[in-house]
């Protein structure tokens, strides 16, 4: 016989104690409690994940665990913000014990591995509907914000290529390529860039995580820094996998256009260019006239966040 709501949150979604001094009481009351420490802010950030729109119907459930708290912990990076605590909302048609054995066990590996602290949610019957919202703290006035880019800054990314998510989807989709594994990973189970935010929070102007390709993220640090940017495609890493399916197709946008990287997207002024204390690649610098232009192969165009497909 199934078990009950109950049952089911005792069983899959309660840890035995809170590993985090922030999280003063965990799941079972009607609130958590969280208790934030002196001279620190409390980062929230929500996202959701609806079957058919943001995952494919009958998606593996340990992946998607993992993916749907790696996309809020990533939110969290792009602030620089230590997590501490999540809360999950699922809805699901029925229970499936397989389904929320081995979705649990994807979700809270990574609440483990980034000694995080599952302190509540919410339970509900319905067409499957995944959502999280995670916390962070950061110190004071030390959070990494979109507006405040200024130019003359350098743009940088994390990660050894953008738009290895987007071939992911392809590949997913029907496109055949020899390098699949790495690319289908980065798709299926991005690494949030936790550790990386904490560590630019430093010395970064401005910063954003990559969830809708550079051209578009990289866009709103522009409009809400008042500035604007030229990117050098030529800089832009690449892996293996994505260089070989712009010789064969010439998409050569998909990169910058592609979602799901997850990747940081960060500017730093040039005197504190030295600080950098993780791996990263320059992309492009910040200027004062608005507007996102490229690069590429010794040619400046403007590359519209509407109009980028102008190009294509
Ligand atoms: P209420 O009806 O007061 O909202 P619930 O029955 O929804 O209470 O939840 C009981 C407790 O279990 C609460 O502490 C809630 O935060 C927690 N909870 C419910 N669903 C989940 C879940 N999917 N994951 C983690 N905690 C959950
Ligand atoms: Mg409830």
């Amino acid at each position: 016989m199934a078990i009950s709501e109950f049952g089911l949150i005792q069983r899959y979604f309660t840890s035995a104690e809170l590993i985090n001094p922030v999280n003063r009481l965990g799941v079972g009351d009607d609130c958590a409690l969280m208790s934030i420490p002196d001279g620190y802010e409390l980062a929230l950030t929500v996202d959701t994940m609806v079957e058919g729109v943001h995952f494919f119907a009958g998606a593996n459930p340990e992946q998607l665990g993992k993916k749907l708290l790696a996309v809020n912990l990533s939110d969290l990076a792009a602030m620089g913000a230590t997590p501490v605590s999540v809360t999950l909302a699922l809805t699901i048609p029925e229970i499936n014990e397989d389904w929320l054995k081995s979705f649990s066990t994807g979700f809270l590996n990574l609440v483990k591995s980034y000694s995080l602290d599952l302190i509540g949610g919410d339970t509900t019957k319905g067409p499957l509907t995944l959502s999280v919202q995670a916390m962070g703290i950061v110190p004071k006035g030390q959070a990494l914000r979109r507006s405040t880019a200024k130019t003359g800054d350098l743009i940088f990314v994390t990660g050894q290529g953008l738009g290895d998510s987007g071939l992911g989807l392809k590949i997913e989709q029907g496109y055949q390529s020899e390098n699949a594994d790495a690319v289908l990973q980065k798709f299926h189970t991005p690494e949030p860039r936790v550790n990386e935010g904490i560590k630019i929070r430093e010395y970064a102007s401005s910063c954003i995580d990559l969830s809708d390709g550079i051209a578009s993220d990289l866009s709103h640090i522009l409009k809400q820094s008042s500035v604007g940017a030229v990117l050098d495609w030529d800089k832009v890493p690449l892996s293996k996998a994505v260089s070989d399916y712009i010789d064969k197709t010439d998409d050569w946008l998909l990169p910058l256009s592609a979602g799901e990287d997850y990747e940081l997207c960060f500017t730093v002024a040039p005197e504190n260019v030295s600080s950098i204390n993780i791996e990263c690649t320059q992309v492009g610098v910040i200027e004062s006239r608005a507007g996102l232009r490229f690069q590429r192969l010794g040619v400046t165009k403007e590359l519209g966040v509407k109009g980028f497909e102008h190009f294509s």
